[in-house]
């Protein structure tokens, strides 16, 4: 316990007594069956207040079958999402440091049973490979990933993170990091928090029990309450951005969905902030992984679309985060819907930023459904009227939390959000982009640069030219 609050700090908790009430799921996902559609517009009007939903609403409209009501959730997603996150969209790319793993997760082409998966840790210098093949990229934001190993101990995470910020002998910089690593104990998340790290994720991969213990048979990882409370420790530990998730395919999407409302719910009460991102991956391929080829749940790409808008409107300050998983048509209507973040151009074999590598697919995690280069992505997105944003001002000024200032506070998104998004994509016009995508995207800047009053127009344009003219990092 720390200050009153459980945090399972060690292996040997008991799994059964936590804050996801699994009873009370199953009885609220039976009684909400076959809403009435005045209650369902009454919960989207409620969402449209932007406010948090119960989890019984939460369950009403994960219940909600009919597809002109189901449309109705889509739009009102859409409308939610335009209002507090305009038309931004945050970059950023995965950066895979070593696949060694002592767990046995079924689906995870990491599990130690795996012989057919090639072990690799990047060495110093070809971290450094990495990092040059990344920002000759353009990329400004990584999350750093691991499998779980004694070896990748918080003093290794930390050292990698500071190895990172320290880069300086490549076209640009990394200027804000995030870790998805196995849950630490407090002191070891202080370790960490030391290096600088932005976001702390961990996905709770499943939140029904059951079904937990079976798919993670061994190993640290195979205690479903540390890893629930993994982020509690992380808040007393003093890290205030963290990401939740879970993996689409291990049970029903509607249970998951609720469990992520209920981790949501736990972190308001106890830190009185509620997560910084979520995560909805759904479960890809991955070499010699029978369970990953065929998902014992696996969700559609309606019901996929269905789960996004929903938590969009169940947690309208949160980010959200569609990876590179997901094929390019699906990660189009997303965006949409209620996405706030994705990775692009990414890579996620060790060391295959820098080193095409036939034996790729043989050190990767799974597999990637959309593998376009960042500037194509990009090139899309401007396309569509998307402002692809580097930007990573506010965790630099100390405004961590940033979703909650963008929530919060009247005004944020234009006064910060949007003047950093272009002055992060000019930057990005400037040193990166092919000659089509610096075409849209300045045309782009333009036409935003005319929706904002004189003022404040005036005063972004000043900061663009000093981009322009070849200055970087010029931020609010
Ligand atoms: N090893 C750490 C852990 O398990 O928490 C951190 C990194 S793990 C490499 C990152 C995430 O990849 C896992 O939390 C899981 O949700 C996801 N993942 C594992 N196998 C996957 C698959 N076959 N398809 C898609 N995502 C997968
Ligand atoms: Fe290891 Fe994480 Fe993969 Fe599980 S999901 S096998 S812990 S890398």
């Amino acid at each position: 316990m720390a200050n009153g609050i459980k945090i399972a700090n060690t292996l040997s908790e008991s799994d059964t007594e936590c804050f996801i009430p699994h009873q009370e799921i199953f009885d609220l996902l039976e009684k909400t069956r076959n809403p009435d559609p005045a209650e369902v517009r009454d919960i989207l009007a409620k969402a449209m207040n932007k406010e948090r939903l119960l989890p019984r609403e939460t369950a009403t409209l994960l219940n909600t079958e009919d597809p002109e009501l189901v449309e109705e959730i889509f739009q009102t997603a859409k409308k939610l999402k335009q209002q507090v996150y305009g038309n931004r969209i945050v970059l950023f790319a995965p950066l895979y440091v070593g696949n060694e793993c002592i767990n046995g997760c079924l689906y995870c082409g990491f599990r130690v049973e795996n012989k057919e998966l090639i072990r690799k840790t990047l060495t110093d210098e070809e971290l450094e490979q990495e990092l040059y093949a990344l920002t000759s990229r353009g990329h400004k934001r990584l999350i750093v990933v691991f499998g779980e190993h004694p070896m990748y101990s918080p003093e290794y995470i930390a050292g990698v993170i500071r190895k990172i910020y320290a880069f300086k002998n490549g076209p640009g910089e990394i200027r804000r990091l995030n870790v998805n690593a196995a849950p630490q104990t407090v002191d070891g998340y202080k370790i960490i928090k030391e290096a600088g790290i932005g976001t702390f994720q961990i996905f709770q991969e499943t939140y029904h029990l059951p079904t937990y213990k079976k798919l993670h048979p061994h190993g640290p990882k195979s205690s479903y309450t540390y890893r629930l409370y993994g982020l509690d420790r992380a808040m007393v530990a003093g890290i205030d951005d963290v990401g939740i998730g879970a993996l689409f395919g291990l049970y029903d999407w509607k249970f998951e969905v609720m469990g992520l409302m209920y981790h949501t719910q736990h972190l308001e009460e106890r830190f009185g902030v509620g997560p910084h991102t979520i995560s909805f991956p759904r479960m890809e391929p991955a070499v010699n992984t029978p369970m990953a080829e065929n998902p014992p749940y696996k969700v559609s790409d309606y019901d996929f679309k269905r789960l996004i808008a929903i938590i969009r409107l169940s947690v309208p300050y949160t980010g959200m985060i569609l990876t590179a998983r997901e094929k390019p048509e699906i990660r189009r209507e997303a965006l949409e819907m209620g996405v706030s973040q994705i990775d692009a151009g990414s890579s996620i074999g060790i060391g295959s930023y820098s080193a095409s590598d036939p034996e790729e697919v043989k050190k990767s995690q799974f597999l990637l459904g959309d593998t376009r280069p960042l500037d194509e992505v990009i090139y899309e997105l401007a396309s569509h009227g998307y402002i692809p944003s580097f930007c990573t001002s506010c965790y630099r000024a100390g405004r961590t939390g940033q979703h909650f200032m963008e929530f919060a506070i009247p005004g944020f998104v234009k006064n910060f959000c949007t003047p950093n998004a272009l002055l992060t994509f000019e930057e990005y016009l400037m040193d990166y982009a092919s000659p089509k995508t610096k075409e849209i995207g300045e045309a782009l800047i333009e036409q935003e640069l005319m929706q904002m009053p004189e003022n404040r127009r005036s005063m972004v344009k000043g900061l663009l030219e000093r981009v322009k003219n070849h200055e970087h990092d010029v931020r609010l």
